[in-house]
């Protein structure tokens, strides 16, 4: 099982929130997150293959990862309140995960019914 983690920067704390309070769930599962986001995953101790920073091509690789079958589920924490120069970027790898029926969790309450169900 392979996830991937991506978070804005407004919702990155809760995003290490989630995973630390949920790290039971994540046990056996393999990570990838964009650059930064991974960053704060490992000062928080988990393990994490990271891809390049969002905003420059990170969301774009792990579309690529979601097209070519290697991710199993995307966690994306998106800062609605927020500008992002990358949007074209978020809204292309949302829609990759619809072309793929991958599922696709953009908030916290979203992201834990898919990792129970995973465990189910
Ligand atoms: P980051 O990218 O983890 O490198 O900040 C996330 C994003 O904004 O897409």
């Amino acid at each position: 099982m392979k996830v991937a983690l991506i978070a804005h920067d407004g919702k990155k704390a809760e995003l290490v929130t989630f995973v630390l309070q949920n790290k039971d769930l994540f046990s056996g599962v393999t990570l990838v997150a964009t650059s930064t986001t991974g960053a704060y995953l490992e000062s928080a101790g988990m393990v994490v293959e990271k891809v390049l920073s969002g905003p420059k091509g990170g969301d774009a690789q792990i579309a690529a990862m979601v097209a070519t079958q290697q991710l199993d589920i995307v966690f994306f924490f998106r800062d609605p309140l927020g500008k992002h120069p990358h949007e074209p970027d978020v809204q292309m790898l949302m829609r990759i995960c619809d072309v793929h029926n991958i599922p696709l969790a953009t908030n916290p309450a979203a992201a834990i019914l898919m990792l129970s169900a995973l465990h189910e």
